[in-house]
């Protein structure tokens, strides 16, 4: 087969959402579909131990989370999907965001009886940052939600994002008729796991169901044949270009757990997510294609301990042109060092294995033994290739760290160092006094830094919870140390640039309504 053919199967993409809409679910379903898996509830294993090979720690295990953003590969018609778990809960990191670097689509799974929330939020506006394509799952709509048309008015009202239903529900909860699916132009009835009936239905012009079919006394379908109307006359309309842009999101609704809807929502998905396309590089500024020949790929995410008996490593990289074979040497950009890439790992639906051939879109892990940063660009042949930086994310959690016993200093520094350089936590220290605070966006990483502090450089710390501050940086031209107080502690980060810390929203505003000429950046592009 040939590497053009190879890379337009691939879809990369990653699911967003919040805790218990549903992304377990339908990662399952879509495993089914793709005969991945034989049983419902595999998946959910993760939680039960089933998925011990990816325990890598301690704290791990006690929680009984996955720290790690597991990939997954499957085959669904024809397609070659890629999966990348983006944790939720408690074990949300700075790991999620940077996961979506390394996808090409997202798809962003809601319960339809609560809208949108929280870390959906945070997700989709890293995915918007990006322009990536986003797809809509309305879920459970085998329960009582909110209005079709109120959740799909919260999309553009809450996330600035337009919309275009695919299909539409008929009823919900027990009145669950079916679905109006508008992109198809038929009915996909709701049919009890007996009925022996066809579930797809024709519809005439006019919408009316074709066949035996008469909705005419239904109100229901009455209803929904209206608001199918009115989104025709008033709502957007559908566009591949936009979809394709991340300017429109097309909207599904369904139910993971009954798995009604999920089908059509897969088909559409894999019709109009796109298959790996070129990367910009920097210095020189070009775009590298999926189909040069030489092996090129960034390393999203490196994870420690995945076995405890060794202190080995895996950097993930997500493959952005050529081929990957076995045994391949590839150039570090960042170091200037050959490696042989020797002991690789795919992440399939329920084990690990060797890869043997990887192409773009592709996501392969390294074993690593320190050669590895996130973000650092790895290529094969002659011509260096450096892909841009990924994006430093602002933290929201802050901690002041020290060493317990002050004669082990220099094992603090070291381990500190190399974890901060290999993007487990973000370091700053105060203005003045150079006391070092950590950042992060989720309370995890501060329990996964100090556990490693302690278990690979012998160094015992104590921290101390400042809380919840807003991080923002300002130009150091702007800078004066007197704009510093209690309620924003003005910080360096790791690259020594003035950062200040605000203890709210309000002392924030406060700020910047004192010095009107200060820009605050609140994202860092790196470099
Ligand atoms: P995650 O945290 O996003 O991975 O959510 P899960 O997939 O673990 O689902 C959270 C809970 O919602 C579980 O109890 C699921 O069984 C339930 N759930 C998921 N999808 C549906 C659905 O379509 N309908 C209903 N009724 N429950 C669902």
């Amino acid at each position: 087969m040939t590497l053009q053919t190879e890379v337009d199967k691939r879809r990369t993409f990653a699911i967003i959402s919040h805790p218990d809409a549903g992304k377990t679910t339908i990662t399952e379903q879509l495993l089914l579909y793709s005969g991945a898996i034989r049983q419902a509830g595999t998946v959910k294993g993760k939680k039960s131990g089933k998925f011990a090979k990816s325990d890598w720690m301690e704290i791990e295990q006690k929680r009984g989370i996955s720290v790690t953003s597991s990939v997954m590969q499957v085959d669904y018609d024809g397609h070659q999907i890629n999966i990348v778990d983006t944790p939720g809960h408690e074990d949300f990191s700075e790991d999620t965001y940077r996961t979506l670097m390394a996808v090409d689509a997202a798809v962003m799974v809601i319960d339809t009886a609560k809208g949108i929330e929280p870390q959906t939020k945070k997700l989709f506006q890293v995915c918007a940052m990006r322009g990536i394509p986003i797809f809509t799952f309305m879920n459970k709509l085998d329960r009582d939600g909110r209005e079709a048309i109120d959740l799909v008015g919260e999309l553009e009202e809450v996330l600035g994002i337009d919309a275009y239903p695919m299909n539409w529900p008929m009823g919900m909860g027990k009145n669950l008729l079916g679905l109006y699916d508008i992109h198809n132009k038929r009915i996909e009835l709701n049919l009890s796991e007996e009925s022996e009936d066809d579930s797809i239905v024709s519809v005439d012009d006019d919408g009316q169901a074709l066949g035996d079919h008469d909705f005419k006394e239904s109100t229901i379908y009455s209803q929904a044949l209206e608001e199918v109307e009115l989104l025709s006359e008033a709502g957007n309309d559908f566009d591949a270009e936009a979809i394709a842009s991340g300017q429109l999101t097309p909207v599904f609704f369904g139910s993971a757990l009954t798995g009604f809807g999920v089908q059509t929502f897969l088909d559409a998905f894999v019709d109009f997510s796109p298959a790996p396309g070129p990367v910009e590089t920097r210095d020189p500024e070009r775009v590298v294609d999926p189909l040069e020949e030489k092996l090129t790929g960034f390393i999203f995410k490196i994870q420690a301990n995945m076995d405890p008996r060794h202190r080995d490593r895996i950097a993930f990289v997500r493959i952005c042109s050529g081929s990957f074979e076995e045994g391949m040497e590839v150039n570090v950009e960042r170091t200037n060092k050959k490696i042989r890439l020797n002991n690789t790992t795919r992440f399939m639906a329920d084990s690990r294995e060797n890869v043997k051939a990887a192409v773009a879109g592709d996501i392969i892990g390294l074993y690593d033994t320190g050669n590895f940063q996130i973000g650092d660009t790895i290529y094969s042949g002659k011509e260096a290739v450096s892909f841009k930086a990924l994006p430093q994310f602002t933290p929201e959690l802050f901690m002041k760290v020290s060493p317990k016993n002050v004669m082990k200093q220099k094992s603090f520094h070291k381990g500190m160092e190399q974890l901060v350089q290999e993007g487990a936590i973000q370091l700053y220290k105060t203005w003045h006094t150079e006391e070092y605070i950590l950042g992060a966006v989720g309370q995890l990483q501060f329990e996964v830094f100090q556990a490693r502090l302690l278990n690979e450089y012998n160094s015992e710390v104590t921290m101390e919870a400042m809380g919840r501050k807003m991080a923002r940086w300002i130009k150091e031209d702007d800078l004066d140390p007197k704009m510093s107080s209690s309620r924003n502690l003005l910080c360096k980060d790791r690259f020594g640039q003035p950062v200040f810390l605000f203890e709210n929203q309000f002392a924030l505003n406060w700020f910047a309504g004192k010095y009107p000429d200060v820009t605050l950046d609140s994202l860092l592009e790196t470099e």
